[in-house]
């Protein structure tokens, strides 16, 4: 069914080669981070993509994200990043081979330990060590605790993380977090624990600073084509999401007519305007009304009025448009192109937003 025409196109090609590229940029196995709906790009279909390349492991946020994997029969070892309810241990004993979860607390493994009793020993949990981002992560002081638990309670450890804060800006602190992250590592060896694998790179680390690269890299924006940082372009990456429309309706407009709710557009002179079917509930930002671009015949057009649920309307005078011709929202069209990274800047945001933000209502097609 085409419904209303509104379609994201993912490159699975595209995908592919931008997972190969970090590979070898970051000379070391790559974790492809495949959360939030692997960035708006569809988890389960990429997920089998990474399967059935031989990739060893694959990231997510949540349990949730996880089990829906799994269900799909894709099995591979999943790293959960974060908390999830301890209770849920209880029901997760078919995928316990799979999953992955973080400790993200003490009180988070106390927990486990007090529901699974011996059989936490099904699972292998990852230490994801604080080394400067404060969010979840044992902090230094608090490591000789959670050391003395996972020993009490023999919690088989596969791998100890960290991430970095800012590796993206190419600074001087993700050296510190580096240095710091091989501080809390010697101290959990020394302490008794066997690592099996260790990682802290997300994409700008990877591509930036192979050398902090370990045995694993966790890439996830890079892995859809998106550039990491704002400041420093690699041309290598190849955005894998287009996300087009068609025209739908064409109106000719009068002067003093006005576009949309809250009539925030006058017509000044004749004009010629397209609708088309895309709206916030899309994704799409409403702070780019009266702003945003789309392209039509390779040409850019305005957004005029406001961004609605389900609709926008360009400006198309002068030119030769028909119901039916394709808008590019993000992606190329002819000569031109609408990267997601313009999208962000013109809403004032990032990359990561702008394709995590498509909605669940929008077609995805893989090519
Ligand atoms: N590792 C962790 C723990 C993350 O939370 C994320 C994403 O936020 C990543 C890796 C991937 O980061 P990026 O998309 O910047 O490569």
């Amino acid at each position: 069914m085409k419904g209303r025409e509104t379609v994201a196109y993912i490159n699975i090609d595209k995908y592919l080669e931008n997972l190969n590229y970090i590979q070898n940029q970051a000379k070391t196995n790559i974790i492809p981070v495949l959360k939030a709906n692997a960035y708006g790009h569809g988890m389960v279909p990429l997920a089998k993509q990474v399967f059935n390349e031989g990739y060893t492991m694959l990231a997510v946020a949540y349990l949730e994200e996880a089990l829906q994997i799994l269900k799909e029969g894709i099995k591979l070892p999943i790293l959960i990043f974060n908390y999830f309810s301890p209770t849920d241990f209880k029901e997760l004993s078919e995928f316990a081979q799979f999953l992955r979860p973080t400790i993200t607390s003490y009180m988070f493994l106390e927990k486990v330990c007090d529901i699974l009793g011996k059989d936490v020993g099904k699972f292998k949990f990852h230490i994801n060590v604080d080394t400067g981002i404060n969010r979840i992560g044992t902090k230094e002081e608090r490591l000789p605790q959670l050391i003395k638990l996972i020993k009490d309670k023999n919690v088989r450890i596969e791998g100890v993380y960290s991430h970095f804060a800012s590796a993206d800006e190419r600074d001087n602190f993700t050296r510190v977090q580096f240095e710091k992250y091989k501080t809390l590592l010697d101290y959990i060896i020394n302490s008794g624990i066997d690592v099996e694998i260790k990682h802290i790179s997300n994409s700008a680390a990877a591509l930036f600073f192979p050398e902090y690269s370990l045995d694993y890299v966790r890439p996830g924006i890079a892995t859809y084509g998106l550039q990491p940082s704002t400041t420093h372009k690699i041309d290598q990456l190849k955005p894998i999401l287009e996300l087009k429309s068609i025209v739908a309706s064409i109106q000719n407009l009068q002067p003093n007519e006005t576009i949309g709710y809250g009539r925030t557009y006058e017509v000044q002179k004749k004009m010629k305007t397209a609708v088309v079917p895309i709206g916030y509930a899309d994704g799409y930002f409403r702070v780019l009304s009266n702003n945003g671009e789309v392209l039509i015949n390779g040409r850019r057009r305005k957004i005029l009025g406001r961004v609605s649920m389900d609709q926008i309307v360009v400006d198309v005078t002068d030119n030769n448009v028909s119901i039916g011709d394709e808008v590019v929202i993000i992606g190329r069209q002819k000569y031109d192109e609408i990267s997601a990274e313009e999208v962000a800047e013109n809403a004032s945001t990032i990359n990561y937003e702008v394709t995590s933000r498509i909605a669940q209502r929008v077609q995805r097609i893989y090519i």
